[in-house]
């Protein structure tokens, strides 16, 4: 891996630590934690590494208090959002057919091309 994001590291790790284990989030399928993953790291500057050194960053940023708190605060909001607007509806579970085939139709009927 030539570059590498350290924030998208640090933001999963607090998000499992702080959110998932604890069970404080509404909806915990991979689909809710993306989408809190992509709204704070949206919001929170980039830190990229190049080489295989970029673990012993990580480690070395989380251990700093204040990006601690800024990476928690985004994710919080970040879990607020997503949880008054999750991808999937209220029910969590089954996928629902929201938005297939709506308006790009792979295969026409007739075969028309
Ligand atoms: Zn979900």
């Amino acid at each position: 891996m030539p570059v590498h994001n350290v924030l998208e590291t640090l933001v999963r790790t607090v998000l499992d630590e702080a959110f998932v284990k604890p069970s404080r989030l509404p909806c915990a399928c991979p689909r809710c934690l993306d989408d809190i993953m992509a709204l704070a790291l949206s919001r929170l500057p980039p830190r990229y590494v190049a080489t295989d050194a970029g673990t012993l960053y990580v480690k070395a940023a989380y251990m700093h208090p204040q990006l601690q708190l800024d990476v928690y605060q985004e994710l919080l909001r970040a879990a607020e959002v997503v949880a008054a607007h999750p991808h999937h509806g209220p029910e969590a579970g089954a996928g629902t057919p929201d938005g297939q085939a709506a308006g790009d139709a792979a295969q026409s009927p007739d075969g028309s091309p």
